[in-house]
């Protein structure tokens, strides 16, 4: 009996020597073939008589085989076979390339379909590279009828190969459970399984197989949520110390910042301190703009959890980042009695508010993070290895969380930290790279968000502008005079150096390689360049991610003080970094970013009070690049930019490399909000029914497989 999970391997009928290839594919069983979608369709649905042929259109015609012959074309050493197939209207010649085995298959006399585009060269008709089959009296064509599936193939395995192992596993299979539920299906109208299965391979018309594909997309959004659900409904059953000040010390501390809050960071702050009061975890995103002011929330949320007596860690993706928050904390809790600790790869400090802020070791740190004489830990990564012992940690703070990975969020998460306590810690991650709302409804569908949404008061737009080629000058006219304003600029460059000579790899790809970056500006280049041609009398700068960090904290500390002009660099300074003064971003090779980043870019200016201005520079002159430069130039916040930004590059690559456990059609459902809306329905309602998912054992199963999947990303 063949089901879904029976292996490929012990079906009669399944040539040995396609295993091995099915399995580089990660095909091991009926359900991985099953589950190989076809990414297209041929459509042959149109059977014509050879006469009614027309050019450049694709279509099927049947007839017999009347002639056959291979031929070497000398000049290209290539097979060239020919066959020439009539009906009772006409014939026409079918030509291959490198198939010899086709004049085995086609002999004359034979009955055989034949569907492809029709081409003309050198005054001649012909089909080129049809695809092909014999057809017996009363059999079906499988591959030049209808609809043909077109599947992501391997050497050795084509979506020929794949049409023929696919349909015969299809109608041999016994039972194919739907897991699920058949109210939800009917509610939602989706197709059962079986048919969905048939559809999506062999369909007859294409609405089939796009219900087909809506129904696998349903699937894996309805598992995400159901997920997304349970690991809400699982964290509400953990405990959490209750964090809260008195009503007068709150308001105190808000009053005594060195500005009034927006009314955005007050309903965030809001938000994140009715979470920590509660006796169960908080895992909180707080999205806002660069610039909008999230660091301070985060810092009263620390006052919070110090007030209980408890401690924070304050988790930063560089160090350069983890020193900016640090100064920030230091300075506003310098009236205070808070031990504020930095702890990074390269060096370990601690301030305690009226005291003097000293260097120490990192053992002497990590004494007095273990018995509560450090209230705050600000790091980087270091903040999570093994050495380092809370007293009692409460509140885990990640600055821009998508930099880490899953697995070091969870390693600070997890009681790890404190051996012995009964409860857990509260979870907040701030974030400037706005989620479209789609995705804040399906892949962070398990956590809460705050949003702030306006910059503080008197921050005018940035101007921003393409400037083309025949215009830099012009630009850097423009940017030595707000230099002589007394301000600072910023330019980012796509790489660090040119493409070195001799690089180690093989030749064919290094040309490759430098072709591709032959005109990409680089740092070390153009450091020279501005530093000695352009801008010999200003001071020049670079900072770029091979450097040092020591060397990287003085180059920044030299431009946040206003000793250097011009700060030269790579997308290190993409996060966090606050400058106020500086008032001009340029971005070399501005299409080589996404729009997310260059979006992080222009957020490094326009901080203080000076009118700031965004250059793009681009050699490209695509489409695409125009359209994406263009929504920078037009979006009034960051999530307007996203949801853009994800509808111009789909959510496959808007996501960029990040693993999110998805397959590819759910991937791409991602931005389709009706039916992840569907999902979300459907998953709430099921939950609402059944919190253990009891009586639907199998949809049971598969949420904990999919949750498996999702935690090996
Ligand atoms: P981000 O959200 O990008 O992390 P920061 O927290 O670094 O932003 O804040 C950016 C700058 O704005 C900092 O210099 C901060 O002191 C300042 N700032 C924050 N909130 C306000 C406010 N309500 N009014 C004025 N300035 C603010
Ligand atoms: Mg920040």
């Amino acid at each position: 009996m063949i089901t879904l999970s029976t292996e490929l391997g012990k079906i009669s009928g399944v040539a040995e020597k396609f295993l091995a290839k099915l399995e580089k594919l990660g095909i091991k069983t009926v359900r991985d073939l099953l589950w190989h979608f076809p990414f297209r369709y041929d459509d042959f649905s149109r059977v014509v008589k050879i006469s009614e042929l027309k050019l450049n259109q694709t279509a099927t015609i049947r007839g017999m085989v009347k002639k056959v012959a291979v031929r070497r074309t000398w000049k290209r050493k290539m097979f060239l076979i020919e066959a020439l197939l009539v009906d009772e209207t006409g014939g026409i010649k079918a030509v291959w390339f490198n198939q010899p085995y086709i004049a085995q298959i086609l002999k004359p006399g034979r009955m055989a379909s034949f569907a492809g585009k029709v081409t003309m060269s050198d005054e001649e008709v012909y089909m080129s590279n049809p695809a092909y089959e014999l057809i017996s009296s009363g059999g079906e064509a499988k591959h030049t009828a209808g609809l043909i599936p077109v599947y992501p193939e391997t050497r050795g395995l084509t979506s020929k190969g794949l049409r023929f192992l696919i349909k015969p596993i299809i109608q041999a299979i016994e039972s194919v459970e739907d897991f699920i539920p058949p109210a939800i299906l009917e509610k939602q109208g989706l197709a059962d399984l079986y048919t969905s299965i048939r559809h999506i391979h062999f369909p007859r018309l294409a609405e089939q197989a796009e219900q087909a594909r809506r129904r696998f997309a349903f699937d894996d959004l309805f598992l995400l949520q159901l997920n997304n659900i349970r690991m809400r409904s699982r964290l509400a059953k953990e405990k959490a110390p209750s964090l809260s000040f008195p009503p007068q010390q709150y308001k105190k501390i808000v009053e005594d910042l060195p500005f009034p809050l927006t009314d955005s960071q007050k309903r965030s702050l809001d938000e994140v301190l009715a979470d920590i009061a509660r006796p169960t975890p908080m895992n909180r995103l707080l999205q806002g703009d660069v610039g909008s002011g999230k660091t301070v929330v985060a810092a009263v949320a620390a006052l919070a959890t110090i007030g209980s007596g408890k401690q924070t860690a304050f988790m930063a993706p560089t160090e350069v980042l983890a020193r900016q928050h640090y100064k920030t904390l230091t300075g506003l809790f310098s009236k205070m009695n808070v031990g504020v600790g930095l702890l990074i790869g390269s060096e370990a400090r601690a301030s305690y508010g009226k005291e003097l802020e000293a260097k120490k070791t990192k053992p002497g740190l990590l004494k007095e993070i273990a018995n509560n004489k450090i209230n705050v830990v600000i790091g980087t990564h270091a903040l999570i290895q093994k050495d380092v012992q809370f007293h009692d940690l409460a509140l885990v703070i990640v600055d821009e969380q998508h930099r880490f990975g899953v697995d070091q969020r969870a390693a600070l998460v997890k009681h790890e930290n404190h051996p012995g306590s009964e409860t857990t810690v509260h979870f907040l991650s701030m974030s400037a790279t706005p989620i479209p709302r789609t995705l804040s409804l399906t892949l962070f569908g398990d956590l809460d968000i705050s949003i702030i949404d306006e910059l503080p008061k008197g921050r005018k737009p940035i101007m921003t502008k393409v400037v083309a080629p025949e215009n830099r000058s012009k630009a850097y006219a423009f940017v030595r005079e707000q230099i002589k304003k007394g301000r600072q600029a910023f330019v980012i460059c796509p790489r660090i150096e040119a493409s070195t000579e001799g690089d180690e790899e093989a030749a064919p790809s290094a040309d490759k390689r430098k072709d591709l970056w032959a005109d990409v500006k680089n740092v070390t280049e153009e450091f020279e360049r501005l530093s000695k041609t352009v801008f010999p009398d200003l001071k020049v700068a670079m900072l770029h991610g091979k450097m040092k960090s020591k060397e990287k904290e003085q180059i920044m500390r030299g431009f946040s003080e206003g000793e250097t002009d011009i700060l030269i660099s790579t997308s290190v300074i993409e996060v966090g970094v606050d400058v106020p003064n500086a008032s001009i971003m340029m971005i070399e090779g501005a299409d080589r970013f996404g729009l997310a980043q260059l979006y992080q870019f222009r957020g490094r200016v326009g901080r203080g009070e000076h009118q700031s201005f965004c250059f793009l520079f681009t050699d490209s002159s695509s489409d695409t690049t125009s359209q994406r430069l263009k929504a920078l130039l037009d979006a009034k916040n960051g999530f307007e930019l996203a949801e853009k930004d994800l509808a111009i590059r789909g959510p496959g690559q808007f996501l960029g490399d990040k693993q999110t456990g998805l397959p590819d059609l759910a991937m791409r459902s991602l931005n389709n909000m009706e039916l992840v809306k569907s999902a979300r329905e459907a998953a709430v309602e099921i939950f609402r029914e059944d919190h253990e998912l009891s009586i639907y054992p199998l949809l049971k199963a598969k949420v904990g497989e999919f949750e498996k999947r999702l935690h090996l990303e």
